[in-house]
């Protein structure tokens, strides 16, 4: 028998940009968005890849894919995170990017969309080895990033130390005079180093923010309500904290290392501070271990997928038992899996809603930067609780007025917001 035929059928990633173009034709269909902006949105303006050398501790040279797709910047310079992961691509990216365009978009911030990534799996290189992946990725990058045209900032497995470094290496590479008004060339940087306070936990904040919307529109108390989250990275476990002095009781929790599970609750603190030690949820010494298809039976009032895209899916979405998923990741539910949600009766506030908070408060951060100005947290806080609850109001209006779901809703009043902006400005020549 040939070696080839021999050799097991790697399987196929479902593609994450597929989803985002299902979602969106959806949207497009309901509300008869103008055929030219269709056309137009429906493809992300650049797409850059940057393939790098880098030293590694022991001499050697690894060789580097590294991302960046900007998806559409008619309401402003393009913004989004980088994210460290081995699932990064040039699909993964260019989804991601799509996502952020909505996501200002809803927000009203003036902002278009972008995404990028290095494809890595970080926790194999030690702390200098990132910081040369960092430094050497943002000089590829070159000018296709800055301070008024490309905004990056935190995503998946990056954090402000990472985002220092983005900044240094761009700053060292300005003409002397010109790198004070170049601050802002990142969000989500460390404070000292021109970052926001609230910017940290501004994720997991924004889906608290939304949560609490929700319960107001149907009458339920968040005081002994029981929540399960998967992935405890920062939006994960900020929200996680955050729901705490609600009275809120988390029965689970799942990551990367695996799930646990105490029906009486985990203390959301305690499980950070293990997480931070020992680098994810298992093991942890207060719950039971359990597998994933247990995670996602574990009856709760609300689920928050704080991980990675695809989790909620034809063959998943049937084991929730749950009233509301409040969606902390970027695409963790896939078009198969929210209709199954529908038919459940399972309420969902949509990723580009939900997880708003980062690029609101990284918006703070900008403004901030230009303004050599320095706000206190009750200020930033307060601002990002009126932009995202005047969000969630948009998208609860606008599924009323179409009738629909609010995934759905939410491309709607994105997609309105852009296409007036297109039909007032007009295309160029
Ligand atoms: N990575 C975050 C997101 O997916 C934040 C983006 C930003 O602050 O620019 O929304």
């Amino acid at each position: 028998m040939a070696v080839i035929a021999q050799k097991k059928k790697k399987a196929k990633r479902a593609s994450v940009y597929a989803n985002v173009t299902a979602q969106f034709n959806k949207a497009a269909d309901i509300m008869e968005l103008d055929a030219d902006i269709r056309r137009i949105l429906s493809k992300p303006n650049n797409e850059i890849i940057v393939n790098f050398p880098v030293k590694m501790d022991d001499g050697r040279i690894e060789m580097f894919s590294g991302y960046r797709v900007q998806h559409n910047n008619a309401l402003g310079p393009y913004k989004g995170g980088l994210r460290f992961h081995p699932a990064v691509d040039i699909d993964e990216v260019r989804a991601l990017a799509t996502w952020m365009t909505w996501k200002s978009a809803i927000a009203y911030i003036p902002y278009g969309g972008a995404k990028g990534g290095i494809q890595m799996e970080p926790s194999k290189y030690s702390s200098e080895e990132l910081e040369k992946i960092t430094r050497r990725f943002t000089f590829a990058l070159g000018n296709n990033i800055g301070p008024e045209y490309d905004i990056p900032a935190p995503d998946v497995n990056t954090n402000s130390q990472i985002m220092a470094w983005i900044l240094d290496t761009f700053l060292s590479t300005m003409p002397p005079h010109e790198r004070q008004r170049c601050i802002h060339v990142v969000t989500g940087k460390p404070i000292e180093s021109g970052g926001s306070l609230g910017r940290d936990k501004a994720t997991g904040q924004g889906v608290v923010f939304t949560i609490e919307e929700w319960t107001k529109d149907n009458n339920f108390g968040l005081k002994g309500a029981t929540y399960i989250v998967q992935g405890f990275g920062n939006v994960g476990s900020w929200a996680a904290r955050l729901l705490k002095p609600h009275g809120s009781i988390l029965t689970a929790a799942e990551d990367i290392t695996g799930a646990i599970l105490n029906s009486k609750g985990i203390d959301p603190e305690k499980l950070t501070e293990h997480v931070w030690e020992s680098g994810g949820v298992a093991n942890y010494p207060d719950a039971e271990p359990i597998c994933h298809e247990t995670f996602m039976r574990t009856k709760a009032d609300i689920f928050i997928p704080a991980a990675l895209e695809n989790q909620i899916t034809k063959e998943t979405a049937p084991f929730l038992d749950v009233r509301l998923v409040a969606e902390g990741a970027n695409g963790p539910t896939d078009p198969n899996g929210d209709s199954i949600l529908q038919s459940m009766g399972i309420d969902v506030i949509p990723d580009i809603l939900c997880n708003a908070g980062g690029v609101i408060v990284s918006y703070f951060e900008w403004l901030q930067n230009k303004r050599s100005e320095f706000w206190e947290l009750e200020e930033v806080d307060n601002k990002m609780y009126k932009k995202i609850v005047t969000a969630y109001k948009r998208v609860r209006d606008t599924a009323k007025k179409y009738n629909t779901d609010w995934r759905t809703a939410a491309y709607i009043a994105a997609l309105s917001h852009l296409e007036t902006v297109y039909k007032e400005r007009g295309i160029f020549p």
